[in-house]
């Protein structure tokens, strides 16, 4: 809040001065036209006296008048529009200073209206801001967390590699480390990277035509090493000739992170499903396996960025896939579903429009 200055106070004084004179003008003038008005009726004579008197009285009266009516608005002033814009100006000026937890109280009288519309107005932007900080601040804490574990992991073996006469095998073992060490942190960066793009910027999907079973079939033969290794079986039903037109690069990202959880959550000798079927306007596809599956406050969960349920896996990942995934169905107007059972095993559903 301003302090009163000297130029304010000046400015206050020449304001009742201005009013001061204009009103003694104008009562000044009355007076006068109601003395000759009253003089000529009664047939009195003007003296250079009793001109001066009326002069006088007129002028103490407007004195008075403006001094009683200047305090009257004065304190209407104060309490009326001083009081709420000092409120709202103190809100600012924490807001400014980064404290976004500031609220302006309601105020109560007649004439509030409008200050406690402004009010409110901050109130709802101190409450977006404050979730948008919690959200920033979250999120520097999580991509702190995720990269300081593969960075330790890359410094210790580093230093053991330093150790001379090292056998070769443990040589490699140890470049091996690293290796996974940094593909892990590159790939957090990349995820980050595309949910950052898809989150933060209007993404128009690229419309193709394209076989859906084709491309289903193509991202789960990537898997191909991974499912021999843990001897995991494999069962396919899908539906043929199924077109879709969407963006065929924001789908397979959908596949990729699907396939890859279930690879991942499954025990060897388990089983990995894949089902497409379709109608007129509709695609949907089931990723069915019979691995760990997950508990029902776990599955409420595993959309958000960061989340990891299962944490025997977390070396493995970085809780960012299903919510890249979830982030490529909004776009696509799609949905997605989780049913699990843990123990069991886990079935992600994706519905997606046709056309
Ligand atoms: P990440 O796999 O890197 O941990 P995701 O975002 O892909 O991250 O998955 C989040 C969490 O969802 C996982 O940590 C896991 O707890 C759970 N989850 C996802 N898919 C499966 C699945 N097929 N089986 C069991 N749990 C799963």
């Amino acid at each position: 809040m301003k302090k009163p200055t000297f130029r304010r106070i000046l400015r206050e004084f020449s304001g009742f001065l201005i009013f001061f004179l204009s009103v003694g003008f104008v009562v000044s003038c009355c007076m006068m036209l109601f003395l000759n008005v009253l003089s000529k009726e009664m047939g009195l004579v003007y003296t250079t006296e009793n001109i001066a008197e009326a002069a006088k009285i007129t002028f103490l009266n407007v004195l008075i008048l403006t001094l009683l009516f200047k305090t009257v608005d004065f304190i209407r002033r104060k309490i009326m529009v001083e009081k709420p814009v000092k409120s709202i100006t103190e809100a600012a000026e924490k807001i400014m200073s980064g404290d976004f937890s500031v609220r302006v109280k309601r105020m109560h009288g007649s004439g509030m209206e409008g200050f406690n519309q402004v009010g409110e107005a901050i109130n709802a932007m101190t409450e977006e801001l404050s979730s948008v900080e919690t959200l920033r601040t979250d999120f520097i804490a999580n991509v702190s967390h995720e990269m300081k574990t593969p960075l330790a992991v890359m410094q210790n073996y580093g230093t053991l590699m330093q150790a001379p006469d090292l056998p070769e095998k443990k040589r490699i073992e140890y470049a091996k480390a690293i290796t996974d060490g940094s593909r892990r942190l590159a790939d957090m960066m990349t995820n980050i990277l595309k949910l950052n793009r898809l989150e933060n910027q209007q993404i128009y999907p690229n419309l193709t035509t394209f076989d859906l079973g084709e491309q289903l079939c193509e991202s789960l033969l990537q898997y191909e090493s991974v499912w021999e290794k843990k001897n995991i079986e494999i069962e396919t039903a899908l539906a043929e000739n199924v077109l879709v037109n969407a963006d065929s690069e924001l789908l397979l990202l959908v596949w990729n992170n699907l396939f890859s959880n279930a690879f991942k959550f499954t025990e060897e000798g388990g089983k990995v499903t894949l089902t497409l079927t379709a109608d007129k306007t509709y695609a949907t596809v089931k990723i069915a396996d019979t691995g760990c599956g997950m508990s029902a406050d776990i599955g409420a969960h595993i959309f958000e960025k960061f989340y990891q349920g299962d944490t025997s896996h977390a070396t493995q990942g970085n809780g960012l896939g299903l919510a890249l995934v979830k982030r490529v169905v909004d776009i696509m107007q799609g949905e997605i579903a989780v049913e699990s059972a843990v123990g069991i095993g886990t079935t992600l559903t994706v519905k997606i429009r046709r056309m």
